[in-house]
C-alpha cells in the first residue's frame, strides 16, 4: 500500500490526526477539498482562533454517549495543546472563563499545524475530492479521487460538520459512516442565533445591537452570559450556548437580573426613590433602550411608590422567567456547530475506530460530540484527533 493512514478533511481534527500519525513514521496523506486547509479555525473566535479552553471536563459537551468524549479528552489535554502553541512562539491571552485566543490572529495556529505536518512527513492535497470509497478484500481501503487511485490501510473520516457550508462543509462523513454500516444520529444546528417572528420579534427587532447581561435557561442547562438583540432574533454567547440544549416545544427561560435578588431590590428602590419611575429604575441595570421597552410592552411605568405590595413581587418574577418564544433558529448557515452526527455507539472511545469495519476512524465534529461556545470544540478535534493518530 502506499498510504499507512489517508485522512480525510484538513481541518482541526485532521491535521492534529495527521501530524501525530506522522511523527510515529506512517506515511500520511491528508484529502482536502477545499483550496486550503483550515478554513474555519482561519474564521474562528473571530479570527483569533478561541483555541482551546483550560476548563475543559466531559460535562462541557452534548452527545447521546456523555461518556464517550472522557478517555481522549484525558489523554490529550489543553495543556498539551498550549504546549505546541508556545514552542511555535505564537502569543495568547485569556479572554474570560478560560478561554484562550490568540493575541494576534488565527492563521498562526493554521501555520504551525500545517509546519507540524510537513515536518511529520505528511503530504497534504488540497482541491482533492473523493469519488468512492471500498474495503479491499485484503484489508484496507481503496479510494476514487480526483487525483487518482489510492489504497491506504487507515482511513479517517475528520470531514467535520455542516456548518457554514460556503466554507466547505459537507455531509460526506455521515455517508461513509452509514456506507459502512454505522448510525448517524439526527443533525442540527448548534451554538447558533435563536430567531423570533410576530410580534415576538416585533418586541424587540428596533432594540438590533443591545446586549444584556441573562441567565438563559433550557431544562437543566443554565448559561450566564451577554445576550445580544438583532435583527432577526437573539444572539450572544448566553444564547449561542443555550441554542444546543433547545428545540422547537422546548421553554426557554431568561433570568434577565441573575445577579440581584430582584424583588429585594424592586422594593429597596421604592424606599429609597419613591419618586422615581419603574423605567428610570429598570434603566439603572438594564440598556436605557431595552428598559424603557420592557415598560412600553410588559410593564406600567409609574412612580415606585404607586406600586402596591403584590405588584413589586410579581415584576420581579417576571424579569426573573422571562419566556424567549424562539420561532427557529438561524440554521446551519450561522451555527458555529452541528449537533448529532456519527454515532459514538459504533466507535472506541479510547482509539476513534470503528468497533465493526478495523482500520476506520472518526474524529472531530462528524461524531456525534458537540461542545459548548469556548474553545471546546477544537480541544474535542485536537484530543480526538490525537487519539486517533496514536492507533491509525
Ligand atoms: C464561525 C465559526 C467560529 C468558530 N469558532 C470556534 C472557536 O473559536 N473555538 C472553538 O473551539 N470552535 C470554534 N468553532 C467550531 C470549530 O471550528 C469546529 O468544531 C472544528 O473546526 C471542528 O473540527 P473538524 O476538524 O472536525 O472539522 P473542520 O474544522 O470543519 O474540518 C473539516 C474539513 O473537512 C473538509 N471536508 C468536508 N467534506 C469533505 C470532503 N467530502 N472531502 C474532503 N474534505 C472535506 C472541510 O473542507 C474541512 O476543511 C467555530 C465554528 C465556526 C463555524
Amino acid at each position: 500500500m502506499e498510504h499507512d493512514v489517508v485522512i480525510i478533511g484538513g481541518g482541526a481534527a485532521g491535521l492534529m490526526c495527521a501530524l501525530t500519525a506522522g511523527r510515529r513514521g506512517r506515511r500520511v496523506r491528508v484529502l482536502e477539498h477545499a483550496n486550503r486547509c483550515g478554513k474555519k479555525i482561519l474564521m474562528s473566535g473571530g479570527g483569533r482562533c478561541n483555541f482551546t479552553n483550560t476548563g475543559t471536563t466531559p460535562a462541557n459537551f452534548l452527545s447521546a454517549n456523555p461518556h464517550f468524549c472522557k478517555s481522549a479528552l484525558a489523554r490529550f489535554r489543553p495543556e498539551h495543546f498550549i504546549a505546541m502553541v508556545d514552542a511555535h512562539g505564537i502569543a495568547w491571552h485569556e479572554k474570560e472563563l478560560g478561554q484562550l485566543f490568540c493575541d494576534d490572529s488565527s492563521k498562526q495556529v493554521v501555520a504551525m499545524l500545517l509546519a507540524e505536518c510537513a515536518e511529520a512527513g505528511v503530504l497534504i492535497e488540497t482541491s482533492c475530492s473523493v469519488e468512492t470509497i471500498r474495503a479491499a478484500p485484503a484489508g484496507g481501503f481503496a479510494l476514487r479521487t480526483s487525483g487518482g487511485a489510492m489504497a491506504t490501510e487507515s482511513l479517517v473520516i475528520a470531514t467535520g460538520g455542516l456548518s457554514i457550508p460556503k466554507m466547505g462543509a459537507t455531509g460526506f462523513g455521515y455517508d461513509i459512516a452509514r456506507q459502512f454500516g454505522h448510525a448517524v444520529l439526527p443533525t442540527r444546528a448548534g451554538l447558533v442565533p435563536l430567531t423570533l417572528s410576530g410580534k415576538h420579534q416585533e418586541h424587540y427587532a428596533d432594540l438590533a445591537g443591545v446586549s444584556v447581561h441573562v441567565s438563559a435557561r433550557c431544562g437543566k442547562a443554565r448559561f450566564d452570559n451577554a445576550m445580544l438583540v438583532t435583527h432577526r432574533g437573539l444572539s450572544g454567547p448566553a444564547i449561542l450556548q443555550v441554542s444546543s440544549y433547545w428545540e422547537p416545544g422546548k421553554e426557554l427561560l431568561l433570568d434577565l437580573l441573575p445577579e440581584h435578588d430582584i424583588e429585594a431590590w424592586l422594593l429597596e428602590r421604592q424606599r429609597e426613590q419613591p419618586a422615581a419611575e419603574l423605567r428610570t429604575v429598570l434603566a439603572d441595570v438594564f440598556p436605557k433602550r431595552f428598559a424603557q421597552r420592557l415598560c412600553e410592552v410588559w410593564f406600567t411605568s409609574k412612580p415606585m411608590r404607586q406600586y402596591s405590595h403584590g405588584e413589586l413581587p410579581a415584576i420581579a418574577r417576571q424579569l426573573a422567567h422571562w419566556p424567549i418564544v424562539a420561532s427557529g433558529t438561524e440554521g446551519y448557515r450561522t451555527a458555529e456547530v452541528t449537533l448529532g452526527g456519527v454515532d459514538t455507539g459504533g466507535v472506541s472511545s479510547s482509539r476513534m475506530e470503528s468497533t465493526t469495519v478495523p482500520g476506520l476512524f472518526f474524529i472531530g465534529e462528524v461524531l456525534d460530540v458537540t461542545g459548548w461556545l469556548g474553545g471546546y470544540n477544537f480541544q474535542w478535534a485536537w484530543a480526538s484527533g490525537h487519539a486517533a493518530g496514536a492507533v491509525a
